[in-house]
C-alpha cells in the first residue's frame, strides 16, 4: 500500500499511465501547432486535435463541432455563463443557479451582478436536489440561463438534470451544466439530458491538468456566445490562443478510456465506497450528507459528531488524503457552503469529511481508511470525556 491512501479523488486523479503514454509524442516528436496550415508539423497536431474532438464528443453523445477546448472547468464555466450574458443581453439579464454550485460557477454570477446582471440563488431541500417547484417560480420573462450542476463536488448529489432541462426547454431558457464530476463517471448524454452548455475537465477523470472543454450547442437551438478570450479565432473564435496539443490529446484518450471502462468501473467503485461507508457507520452519531439516492457512485461525505473538525483532519490526514468539510483558503477556514445549504451547523459541517474514490483504489486501502478512522474518531470523542 501507498501512504498516504489517496481518497480524494474528487480533486484531481493521477494520470492514467495511458493516457501518459499517448500524450508523450506531442511534446516533442510531433510538437507542431495545430493552426499552422502551411506545412506537415501543423497537419499532424490538428489531426491529433480532431481525432481527440471526437473521442471528447463520443464521451457526451455530441458533435466534435460542439467542443470547444478550454483550459479547464473554470474556463470553461467562466466562458459559458459571461458567454451567454454578453450576448442574450437584449433578451434579458436575469440567472438562474443553485447555493451549492461550485465556486467557479458562484464567483462568475457575483460577477455578472456587479454588472448589472440579477441572479437568484436557489435553496436545497436537506438531501442537497433542488425543489423543482422554485426553479419553475424563479423563472421570468429576463431569464436567459439556468445554471445548475450534474453532480455535487463535496457530496456527489445528482440534481434532476432531465426535469430541469424540460422546465427550461419549456420556457425558452437556455441550460448550462457543470458536469466536471459527473462525465466519465456516470452516463451523461447532452442531448437525452436536453442540456445546451456543459463544462467539465480532463485532470478529474485521469487526463492532465490544464485542459478541459464547454459543449455548445449548435442546433435546437444554436447557442452563440460571446468569447472571453479574443485573438487569433481558434475554437471557432470562441477561445482564441495556441491549443494545448499534448493536453488535449491525452483528454480524449482520458474520454475513450472511461467510454470503455466507465460501467464496469463504477460498479466495482460503488462497492468499495459501500464498504468504506458501512464500515465507518458502525460508530454512533455518524451521517451521510446528500442523497443517498441520487448520488455518484464513488464519494461519501460523512459527518462525524463529536469531533472537533480540526483535530480529526489532523488525526487523519497523515496516513489518509481527504478533504474536510472547511474551506482552508483562508486564515479561519469557513465551513462548506454546500454543507451549510443542505443544514448542517457549523461544528457539523467542520467535522464532516469527503471520501472519493476511484480507478486506482484497492480493497485493501478501504479496510486500511476503515479501520484508521474509527480508531481515530474513538480516540477523539474519548479525549472529549477526559
Ligand atoms: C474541479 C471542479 C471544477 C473546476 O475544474 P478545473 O478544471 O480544475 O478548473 C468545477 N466544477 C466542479 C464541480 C469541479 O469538481
Amino acid at each position: 500500500m501507498k501512504f498516504p491512501v489517496y481518497l480524494d479523488y474528487n480533486a484531481t486523479t493521477p494520470c492514467d499511465p495511458r493516457v501518459v503514454e499517448a500524450m508523450v509524442p506531442y511534446f516533442s516528436a510531433h510538437f507542431g501547432n495545430a493552426a499552422s496550415r502551411s506545412h506537415a508539423y501543423g497537419w499532424e497536431a490538428e489531426e491529433a486535435v480532431d481525432f481527440a474532438r471526437e473521442q471528447v464528443a463520443k464521451l457526451i453523445g455530441s458533435e466534435p463541432k460542439e467542443i470547444v477546448f478550454t483550459s479547464g472547468a473554470t474556463e470553461a464555466i467562466n466562458l459559458a455563463i459571461k458567454g451567454v450574458f454578453e450576448t442574450y443581453s437584449g433578451k434579458g439579464n436575469h440567472i438562474i443557479t443553485v447555493s451549492t454550485e461550485h465556486k467557479a460557477v458562484l464567483d462568475t454570477c457575483k460577477r455578472i451582478e456587479k454588472q448589472g446582471g440579477e441572479v437568484t440563488y436557489l435553496p436545497v431541500k436537506n438531501d442537497g436536489i433542488i425543489d423543482l417547484n422554485d426553479l419553475e417560480a424563479a423563472i421570468k420573462p429576463e431569464t436567459i440561463l439556468i445554471a445548475v450542476m450534474f453532480a455535487n463536488n463535496e457530496t456527489g448529489t445528482l440534481q434532476p438534470i432531465r426535469e430541469i432541462s424540460a422546465i427550461a426547454k419549456k420556457h425558452g431558457v437556455l441550460f448550462f451544466s457543470d458536469a466536471t464530476q459527473a462525465v466519465g463517471k456516470i452516463p451523461v448524454n447532452v442531448l437525452e439530458d436536453g442540456i445546451d452548455l456543459m463544462s467539465f475537465s480532463a485532470h478529474k477523470i485521469y487526463g492532465p491538468k490544464g485542459v478541459g472543454a464547454l459543449y455548445v450547442r449548435r442546433k435546437n437551438p444554436r447557442v452563440r456566445l460571446t468569447p472571453q478570450i479574443d485573438g487569433g479565432g481558434h475554437e471557432r473564435g470562441m477561445r482564441s490562443g495556441t491549443l494545448n496539443v499534448p493536453g488535449i490529446v491525452g483528454f480524449g484518450k482520458a474520454c475513450e478510456l472511461c467510454m470503455n471502462e466507465m460501467e464496469a468501473e463504477s460498479v466495482k467503485i460503488s462497492q468499495l465506497r459501500n464498504k468504506l461507508e458501512s464500515g465507518v457507520l458502525g460508530l454512533e452519531d455518524v451521517s451521510v450528507n446528500g442523497s443517498a439516492e441520487h448520488r455518484l457512485p464513488n464519494v461519501s461525505n460523512i459527518s462525524f459528531g463529536q469531533a472537533d473538525g480540526n483535530a480529526l483532519m489532523t488525526g487523519l490526514n497523515k496516513t489518509i488524503a481527504v478533504s474536510s468539510g472547511s474551506a482552508c483558503t483562508s486564515a479561519s477556514p469557513e465551513p462548506s457552503h454546500v454543507l451549510k445549504a443542505l443544514g448542517l451547523d457549523d461544528d457539523r459541517a467542520h467535522s464532516s469529511i469527503r471520501f472519493s474514490a476511484g480507478r486506482f483504489t484497492t480493497d485493501e486501502e478501504i479496510d486500511y481508511t476503515i479501520e484508521h478512522v474509527l480508531k481515530t474518531v474513538k480516540k477523539l470523542r474519548e479525549t472529549i470525556l477526559l
